[in-house]
């Protein structure tokens, strides 16, 4: 279910990205542009969010583990939140223990929703002072954070009813823009990682949100710098991408996204037309959508892997449902015989 709520929001976003670089927009067309962008962004939360519960009610929330550098983590999160913070007239600090360990293990992913929901309420919940973030190390291996605020508060006796799913405990004004789902997912995700939320709140004083984990702590690798430049071109000679999805909206948008760049793009509208044009045209780059009728992504890309000349090409694989379990079956599917760490 997830790719068909999904993927409709693909064609939404995509072009209101491409439409927010359009230079030849007027003022009142742009605000336009940014408001399909921002209700955009809205319903994808609310229908992940739906998703992510209805996977933890079927025991089916998986974590994905890689090496995260935590600080870098922090203040991307923090910069969202100043700027929502910064909307509401909220003063924003963020206080991040300086021995923080440079890298850690964890689902990145997870730990930023959780984290980005409990300041999001806190910001959301707070009318006037101010929201806070602390995030302190003991060693060897434990991180607390805590999200503090100075808002409309939570009575105790409420204290345990907001962690149960669609509770949303604020006046109809706060609710807005919720599902009550937020804190029932954070506290399941955050007991999948082997801890659990704190609380401690008054009624008209105020919360402080807190939670610790083990993380194990591993030496960073050069981690890659994120890169605030737009990309506007490559040099180079020009290459050749050759897009397989059954949406027409997905072919566009991606069509759309790239040939500005400068690169020659190519559809086809399911894995046989894929296998054909692959063979005719020899791209540089396949994205190749995971579930489409008839011949599916996976299959595509294994028949790919056996077609002369194109054992070695580049093959991303693109999906509205990317969990941990698809990403490995489409790394296996697409594992080349001759090199596989190179595979995609
Ligand atoms: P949502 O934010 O979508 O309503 P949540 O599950 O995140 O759902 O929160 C459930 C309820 O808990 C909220 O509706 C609100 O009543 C209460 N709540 C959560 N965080 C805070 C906070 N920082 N201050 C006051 N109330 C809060």
């Amino acid at each position: 279910m997830s790719h068909e709520l999904r993927t409709p929001l693909t064609g939404i976003l995509g072009y209101a990205e491409i439409l927010r670089g359009d230079r030849t927009l007027t003022e009142r067309q742009s605000h336009g542009v940014s408001v399909i962008r921002q209700s955009g962004e809205h319903l994808l939360t609310l229908i992940n969010d739906i998703l992510d519960f209805a996977r933890i009610e079927a025991g089916k929330l998986e974590l994905s583990v890689t090496e995260i550098p935590v600080a870098r983590l922090l203040r991307v999160i923090a910069d969202i939140i100043r700027v929502r913070a910064e909307e509401k007239q909220l003063a924003f600090s963020c206080d991040i223990a300086p021995d923080l360990p440079p890298a850690v293990l964890a689902d990145e992913r997870r730990l930023r929703q959780v984290l980005l929901n409990l300041l999001a309420n806190a910001v959301k919940f707070t009318d006037r002072g101010e929201v806070s973030l602390r995030v302190s190390f003991s060693p060897p291996a434990r991180l607390r954070f805590e999200v503090r605020d100075t808002g409309i508060g939570i009575s105790e006796d409420r204290w345990e009813r907001i962690f149960q799913p669609f509770e949303q405990a604020g006046d109809v004004q706060h609710r807005l823009g919720g599902t009550g789902l937020g804190l029932a997912i954070s506290r399941e995700l955050l007991r999948l990682m082997g801890s659990d939320i704190e609380i401690e709140s008054r009624l008209g004083e105020g919360s402080a949100v807190c939670f610790e984990l083990d993380l194990p702590v591993v030496q960073a690798h050069a981690a890659a710098a994120i890169s605030e430049s737009v990309v506007t071109g490559y040099e180079g000679p020009r290459r050749t991408i050759l897009v397989v999805d059954d949406v027409a909206a997905n072919r566009m948008v991606l069509g759309d996204m790239l040939a500005p760049l400068g690169f020659e793009m190519a559809e086809a509208a399911n894995g046989r037309e894929g296998l054909e044009k692959a063979q005719s045209l020899r791209p540089d780059l396949i994205l190749m959508d995971s579930v489409m009728p008839e011949t599916d992504g996976l299959e595509a890309t294994r028949r790919l892997r056996q077609l002369p000349g194109l054992g070695e090409v580049a093959i991303i694989a693109i999906s509205a449902n990317a969990s941990g379990t698809n990403e490995a079956t489409a790394r296996a599917a697409g594992r080349m015989r001759s090199c596989p760490s190179r595979s995609t």
